[in-house]
């Protein structure tokens, strides 16, 4: 993609500087290889949390989800029955912290869905994904590029957006995803892929990441290039909660969005 001067001028209004400046540059600087996430996570977190054990590996315990879809039915279920379903899983015991469960939010014809993490304190009260700081960030994102969430209004689904997490339900003080959890609640992220047929999915951190990917590699390693899940591209990209405290990484983000935009205008010319 191109860096015209509505972009540069959307980049200004997010809080994004390139550099060199384009007048310099001419186009966008090759970004650097990206930081290994957890080592800057790592490097910024208090000792109490250096000394925690390391976290178990998700990538086993996924081979749980295609049995758990098995037995569920779910992979029969249209948008009402797999909201239903969702509002009622019982299935791993976030159900008992939980206020209310969070579906996903968008229109039903978006080309774009974009996954993160799990709901968070403002999710978990509103029962929509990405409503906090974290949230309105993506939001400035996507409206750069003339993305939004919105379900009315006039917008072709080329500019829609639909927004979903891996888990559906808030871990208790936001801690991190359980391997089991992932396992049971994937087949819900499943079907809404099925359904949604999306032209481009933008995966935000690791927990999406190593969901859909099935990889235990460092998000650096992934992003800046497209890769299919279930014959969809998918760009990896970091967590937007991730980048409030990592200004550096915006431009990268960034660029995984221009990356995951020019997939996507390609695919839309592509097919009906
Ligand atoms: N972080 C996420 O990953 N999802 C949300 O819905 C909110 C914050």
């Amino acid at each position: 993609m191109s860096w015209s001067e509505r972009q540069h001028g959307m980049l200004r209004a997010m809080g994004l500087r390139l550099w060199p400046p384009p007048a310099a540059a001419g186009v966008a600087p090759a970004a650097p290889p990206g930081p290994n996430l957890l080592s800057a996570q790592l490097a910024a977190a208090p000792p109490a949390v250096l000394a925690a054990p390391p976290p178990a590996p998700l990538v086993p315990a996924l081979g749980l989800a295609p049995v758990v879809r098995a037995a569920s039915g779910i992979g029969q279920m249209d948008w009402p029955a797999l909201r239903d379903a969702v509002a009622g899983c019982r299935a791993c015991t976030l159900c008992d912290s939980r206020k209310q469960t969070v579906f996903g939010v968008g229109h039903p014809q978006a080309r774009w869905l974009v996954v993160g993490e799990a709901p968070g304190e403002q999710e978990d009260l509103t029962g929509e994904p990405f409503v906090g700081p974290a949230g309105q960030l993506l939001d400035r994102m996507l409206a750069a590029l003339q993305l939004s969430r919105a379900t009315d209004g006039p917008a072709p689904p080329a500019q829609r957006v639909y927004i979903v997490n891996t888990l559906k339900c808030r871990p208790p003080r936001n801690r991190n995803p359980q391997p089991d959890e992932l396992a049971q609640c994937e087949p819900f992220l499943v079907r809404q892929i099925e359904l949604l047929q999306p032209r481009i999915i933008l995966a935000m951190g690791r927990f999406a990441v190593q969901s859909l990917l099935r990889t235990d590699e460092a998000i650096g390693r992934l992003r800046g290039r497209v890769h299919q899940y279930q014959g969809v591209p998918l760009v990896v990209t970091y967590h937007p909660a991730y980048l409030l405290r990592n200004l550096a990484d915006k431009s990268r983000a960034w660029d995984d969005l221009c990356l995951a935009a020019s997939v996507a205008e390609r695919e839309d010319g592509s097919s009906p």
